[in-house]
């Protein structure tokens, strides 16, 4: 980073963030001083780490971290006391500490990588983001038509696509959005706001998860940089075919 954006963040932070702010920067702020900076907010944000937040400052969980206190049973007393019990029973599940390898497959590579420590990778945004809400579920269905019958286990499910193939596969003669709609539990789920990389604070799901994944874009536009560079670099180290200077004349 150049000297007078550097001034200008010291400037920004001995005004404005060093009371409020300190020690983790909302999004918000790291992308504006970004955009007027004319830098990638993870340069801003790896600046601001290195020259102004002593180091250990930077943990996960935080006396005033939102999700902190949370507990579904609380945030969920709306709910008639049969589904609480199920919900409850389902989420602590997901939420269960598995270990470093549990979330490994057979094929298990990408640039998105579980950020529950589970040891899942993947190449999709959008498997990645269905796999973080195995850890900590965000929509539940709660099949209607299997709670009207004496299904002691009626179906409950943090994925659409699975819902959607029960009524499907379980109940044909209904139309399967009607189901949907009908079975959608008014589920307030936790949600830790600190991103796990960077100990920035999102704004939401959404944003957290938009959030890391420009963390994991980073990291493999630098790679592609880096490996463009050596390429060339060796190219231009080791061409066996730079003719040099062709003697005309003997
Ligand atoms: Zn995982
Ligand atoms: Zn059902
Ligand atoms: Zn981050």
């Amino acid at each position: 980073m150049a000297s007078p954006q550097e001034q200008f963040i010291q400037q920004w932070f001995e005004n404005f963030a060093q009371e409020e702010a300190y020690p983790v920067l909302a999004s918000e702020t790291v992308n504006a001083l970004a955009t007027i900076i004319q830098r990638s907010p993870q340069s801003v944000l790896e600046y601001v780490n290195r020259n102004f937040i002593p180091t250990g400052t930077i943990t996960r969980s935080r006396p005033n971290d939102s999700s902190s206190g949370y507990s579904i049973a609380e945030a969920n007393r709306h709910l008639p006391p049969e589904t609480l019990q199920l919900v409850e029973k389902y989420v602590m599940a997901c939420q269960r500490h598995r270990t470093p390898n549990d979330g490994r497959r057979r094929v298990n590579n990408g640039t998105y990588r579980c950020t529950y420590a589970c040891g899942y990778r993947t190449k999709r945004a959008y498997d990645w983001r269905r796999h973080e809400e195995t850890h900590e579920p965000q929509e539940l269905w709660l099949c209607l038509l299997c709670s009207q019958t004496d299904d002691q286990s009626p179906f409950l499910v943090n994925r659409k696509d699975k819902f959607i193939k029960h009524v499907k596969d379980s109940h044909k003669e209904w139309d399967y959005e009607r189901v949907l709609e009908m079975s959608k539990v008014k589920f307030n789920p936790k949600f830790d706001p600190v991103c796990p990389i960077c100990a920035i604070i999102t704004a939401s799901w959404d944003d957290r998860c938009r959030h890391v994944l420009s963390h994991y874009e980073n990291e493999t536009m630098r790679k592609a940089k880096t490996s463009m560079n050596e390429t060339r670099t060796a190219a231009l180290m080791g061409s066996p075919k730079c003719p040099g200077r062709i003697n005309t004349w003997s």
